[in-house]
């Protein structure tokens, strides 16, 4: 009966004075009592129950009770209470306990943060996996060669120290970006088969003042610990760049980082083992400091790679790509020029990513020539619909394209197409780069001036077939590259009647604090007319001479545009039998 109480449900409030009443009409059944609350809980014989508070040996409750026999039983709960305190109490110590461990670990690791944030933590490369050799690095054979020094002073030191000669403590590989400088750090690694400690100039500045300056040393012990081994900083000018020169007083950590560094090439001895190659596209910026024997004393310069260097690093990267057998990587060379090392591997993997989608089990042509759109021209879109704008531009590629095929210096046309790619393109004539030019690097004015002639062909057209008010701005790209090359036919070149005297006001990026107080151009007003004169004078020439090879052919032009909209593409034998024109023999 009695467990009937242990969770009294209370259905009604029962007072005193009832509970008396009710004790002895006998409508109870029974009581129990927990004197530590003061209260009973009375169980009634009609199946309700009531709470009610009395005080602890009431004896009036006691005797009614008692009188009417009604069953009374005691519950003492003091050892729950114990236990249910007990149990509160240690959670709320451990509670704090977790909290207190809680705050001292956050704050050791906010302090291990402070007091290391100056620790690099350059990548070492492991040496059993993934190593790069001279091999690997393809088109850059001098650059190769003079690194091969390196690499015998770290397989040989003896050799070297016998006869007292001090290796050069920096190298410095000078170089637009993807030409392969880290590939070559790396091979220099690679080949020694020493430790490769990495890091970029601008992982050495951080928020903190001091931080900079600290990760160099960091940096140099560690490389030290493991000597022979190569130290590479890419993108050295982000730490490296001329001090004083930035303006208000320049960035103080980059300067003291720099002096950081200075100070550690200084203080390892000759011949310590350690090599540091550090890799900059902007060599001209950099501190003289760094360039000054005992320093980076040895500077390699790597260019763009020539159309043989093309060729031998699709030839590498095309060592782990299944090929077609109609694959020509020479042509392939001829028609990248200005591509990087690393733009030829994409090009590359592009060609192998379409081919996979296409489930081709080798790369084809096409794929190349897919890849190559794409990473020249911007994705494909869907054809235009067949529509005034479709047909300006198919004129105006048709121009450029006509006026090339009948300008004797001009490159061999490729194809003409009207298949639009992103950012607005919706047409383009390609051209296969003149083999001769390439090779020799030599650039002479009438190919130049040819170049300005292909180029306005486009608006030419535009000016013949729809009036001067239709024309439209789809021209302007071209305008731009007549206005460089004009430009640079008349300052650099001396292709005007200005003579052969350098105007030329270098091109390159402004760098602050320097640039702004150099002198300006050292000739005068009247010059900088007459330049101008001079730039307006061939951009005219070149139009007319893109008119005057038009205007009587404009039968011929609207027979190729014809062909154009139905074909979408024309490649060069298609298009030179429309236009009656027999094939070029140069380019
Ligand atoms: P950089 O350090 O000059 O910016 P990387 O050495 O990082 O260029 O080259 C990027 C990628 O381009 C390389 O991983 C490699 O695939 C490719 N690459 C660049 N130059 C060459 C080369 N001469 N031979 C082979 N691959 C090259």
């Amino acid at each position: 009966m009695s467990n009937g109480f242990l969770r009294p449900v209370t259905n009604s409030s029962t007072s005193y004075s009832e509970l008396l009443i009710d004790i002895s009409s006998g409508s109870i059944e029974s009581i129990q009592m927990i004197p530590s609350r003061q209260e009973v809980y009375v169980k009634y014989k009609n199946g309700t129950q009531s709470k009610v508070n009395i005080l602890v040996n009431d004896p009036r409750f006691l005797r009614t009770v008692k009188e009417s026999n009604t069953e009374l039983t005691i519950k003492d709960i003091r050892n729950e209470q114990f236990i249910a305190s007990s149990i509160s109490g240690f959670s709320f110590f451990l509670i704090i306990f977790i909290g207190i461990i809680f705050l001292i670990r956050r704050s050791t690791q906010i302090t291990n943060r402070t007091m290391g944030f100056g620790r690099s933590q350059p990548k070492i490369r492991a040496l059993d996996k993934e190593q790069i050799h001279f091999d690997d690095v393809a088109g850059i054979n001098e650059e190769k060669s003079e690194l091969q020094e390196m690499v015998s002073f770290l397989l040989f030191p003896d050799n070297y120290k016998k006869l007292g000669a001090k290796i050069p403590k920096g190298v410095l590989l000078v170089g637009p970006p993807g030409t392969g400088k880290t590939m070559l750090a790396k091979a220099v690694a690679g080949e020694a088969n020493v430790p490769f400690f990495s890091i970029a100039g601008s992982e050495f500045v951080e928020l903190f003042v001091g931080v900079g300056a600290s990760r160099v040393r960091d940096l140099f012990n560690q490389a030290k610990s493991k000597a022979p081994s190569i130290i590479f900083i890419d993108e050295i000018d982000s730490v490296g760049r001329q001090r004083g020169a930035g303006i208000g007083g320049g960035n103080d950590e980059r300067e003291q980082t720099l002096n950081q560094l200075l100070t550690e090439m200084d203080g390892f001895g000759d011949n310590s083992g350690v090599i540091i190659i550090a890799a900059t596209n902007r060599a001209d910026v950099l501190d003289s400091a760094l360039l000054r024997p005992g320093r980076f004393d040895r500077s390699i310069y790597i260019s763009l790679p020539d159309r043989k260097g093309r060729e031998e690093i699709l030839s590498v990267h095309a060592r782990s790509k299944p090929l077609d057998e109609d694959v020509c990587l020479k042509d392939w060379a001829l028609r990248t020029p200005g591509f990087s090392g690393a733009e030829l591997s994409n090009l590359l993997n592009e060609a192998a990513i379409l081919s996979a989608r296409s489930n081709k089990k080798k790369i084809v042509t096409i794929h190349l020539e897919k890849a190559l759109e794409r990473i020249t021209m911007g994705l494909s879109c869907a054809p235009l619909q067949d529509s005034s704008k479709k047909r300006l531009i198919a004129y105006h590629e048709v121009g450029h394209a006509l006026v090339a095929a009948l300008t004797p210096n001009a490159d061999k046309i490729d194809k003409v197409t009207l298949l639009p790619r992103s950012g607005g393109i919706g047409g383009f004539t390609r051209f296969w780069p003149d083999e001769e030019v390439l090779d020799s690097g030599l650039i002479s004015k009438n190919y130049l001036f040819s170049k300005l002639v292909v180029a306005l062909g486009g608006r030419a057209a535009e000016l013949i077939v729809f009036g001067p008010n239709e024309i439209t701005q789809g021209a302007s790209g071209d305008i731009e590259t007549v206005s460089r090359i004009a430009r640079e036919m008349v300052t650099r070149f001396g292709f005007s009647s200005l003579g052969p005297i350098s105007l030329d006001s270098t091109n390159d990026e402004v760098f602050l604090g320097r640039d702004l107080i150099k002198k300006g151009p050292t000739y005068s007003q009247s010059t900088v007319k007459a330049i101008d004169q001079q730039v307006r004078e061939l951009a005219k020439t070149a139009i007319e001479t893109a008119i005057s090879l038009l205007s009587p052919r404009r039968q011929v032009m609207d027979q190729l545009v014809e062909a154009l909209i139905e074909e979408e593409t024309l490649h060069t034998e298609r298009f030179l039998e429309l236009a009656g024109v027999s094939p070029k023999t140069n380019g």
